[in-house]
């Protein structure tokens, strides 16, 4: 006789194969099961209770235990559960959240159409697939190439794994040759060795580089996140975007705004696009757009876009680009529910406010610590970046290890939150309070001092 946990356990390394794991490490560890959660706590199969620091992978940005969501999904499906928008069929949900988006998105953006998918990826591969569509349909075929910055994170599928740009990600895989990396506006390791304020944004002109050395007549796109998330999080400098979306605009390329992390109030507005007032032509939506009750990602456009596929499509050419699960019925009232416990909570406010005190509070806690390279975040997105004292080198020489353990350390005194390589990163759920934030920081800063004696 086993117990449930010993059953789930061995089965779990018998058959279940883990994303981003290393598969000797886990069987070893077996795996760390939930049995549920409410708020910002997660309970575990051996009787904790944890905190998520990081609203499981930025994402759960409402909570954990929502039962309006799981009330608005039970009830959908018990009426129509799924069925295609190919051809034209459609669904309640689907038209409401469709519609509810295009009142969300700031004005300016005129984005007002949108096609659900299941996530990040793939809604990173639909822009990909139609801006390619809008240039040829306006007769420039030859733009194909997309542009992504270093340290960029936009899925892991064939387009989207190749806009990615963190090396790990591409150990034993080339990425798609017409995936073109440009310069990132990373400060701290700036690639030109220049300081902010006086590098006349040399990031931005390195891109104009890449185009006129590309060809603007051969660039479709230009992809980048508002923050960077899986990167390290990292804000751009102020005028950073608006620069950006100009030279795009100057050379007719598309820009597409990646707010898989940023949207739904992460970053203290509803969409990151609201701090630089910068404008995309589409925007690619996933994750806080349920909280992640239930897998869904969006593609929005604005009018020029929809118009120019509406109009210039050869007559009986449809849209060629479709999934079994688009605009799931589902997905997309679980989205609804989400949303409206968004602004009926005033959570875009309450991430703005309590992730201001969340980055004052690392910042008083952490600027003297000897082995902090900088303290950065916006919203509900806050990152300690270490590094060995006088260089940029990784604490103790081996990459991870110094923030692999802080974290590794925090989840043994039950609390969640994530190494993005030198980096201690947190995105707690937007419902966060100020006295959580405490707590969370309280565990960090004891994690930090405990592995920092191991190196001094
Ligand atoms: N874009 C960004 C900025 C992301 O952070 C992610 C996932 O972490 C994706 C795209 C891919 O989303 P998904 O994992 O839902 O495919």
């Amino acid at each position: 006789m086993c117990t449930p946990q010993a059953f789930l356990s061995k089965n779990d390394n018998a058959h279940l194969l883990h994303p981003i794991t290393e598969f000797r490490t886990q069987e070893k560890k077996g795996p760390r099961i939930f049995t549920g959660g409410k708020g910002i706590r997660l309970d575990t199969i051996d009787g904790r209770s944890v905190i998520d620091g990081f609203s499981g992978l930025f994402n759960i940005n409402v909570g954990h235990g929502r039962t309006e969501i799981a009330d608005a999904v039970a009830e959908q499906m018990r009426k129509l559960a799924y069925y295609p928008s190919f051809y034209g069929f459609s669904s309640e949900p689907a038209i409401r959240l469709a519609e509810r988006l295009s009142k969300l998105m700031p004005a300016p953006s005129e984005i007002d159409h949108f096609l659900f998918t299941t996530g990040g990826s793939d809604a990173n591969e639909t822009a990909f697939g139609t801006a390619r569509l809008y240039h040829a349909l306006r007769g420039e075929k030859s733009r194909k190439k997309i542009l992504s910055r270093r340290w960029s994170y936009h899925g892991i599928t064939r387009g989207a794994g190749s806009a990615t740009t963190i090396p790990l990600y591409h150990m034993f895989s080339e990425p798609d040759p017409l995936h073109v990396p440009v310069a990132a506006p990373y400060c701290l390791r700036c690639q030109f060795g220049l300081k902010l304020h006086d590098c006349g944004l040399r990031c931005v002109d390195s891109v104009a580089e890449t185009i006129q050395k590309e060809g603007a007549d051969t660039i479709a796109a230009f992809i980048a996140e508002p923050v960077f998330g899986t990167g390290g999080i990292i804000p751009p400098p102020p005028e950073y975007f608006q620069r950006l979306a100009d030279l795009c605009r100057s050379h007719g390329i598309l820009f597409i705004l990646d707010e898989v992390i940023t949207g739904f109030g992460r970053t203290g507005t509803w969409f990151g696009m609201e701090h630089w007032n910068v404008y995309p032509d589409l925007v690619s939506l996933a994750k806080g757009i349920t909280s992640g009750y239930l897998p869904l990602g969006a593609m929005g456009v604005s009018r020029r876009v929809y118009e120019t596929i509406r109009d210039q499509s050869p007559q009986k050419y449809p849209f060629m680009i479709g999934l079994t699960y688009n605009n799931h019925p589902s997905s997309c009232a679980a989205a609804l529910a989400n949303i409206e416990i968004i602004e009926n909570e005033g959570l875009v406010d309450k991430s703005r406010q309590v992730g201001a005190y969340m980055l004052e509070r690392l910042q008083e806690v952490f600027k003297d610590h000897p082995f902090v390279a900088e303290i950065r975040g916006l919203g509900m997105l806050a990152s300690v970046e270490f590094a060995n004292p006088g260089s940029l080198d990784p604490v103790g020489g081996r990459p991870m290890a110094f923030t692999g353990a802080v974290v590794g350390r925090c989840w043994e005194e039950g609390l969640i939150i994530r190494a993005l390589w030198e980096n201690v990163s947190l995105a707690p759920p937007l419902c966060t309070t100020p006295a959580q934030v405490d707590e969370m920081i309280d565990i960090v800063r004891k994690a930090v001092e405990s592995v920092t004696r191991k190196y001094i």
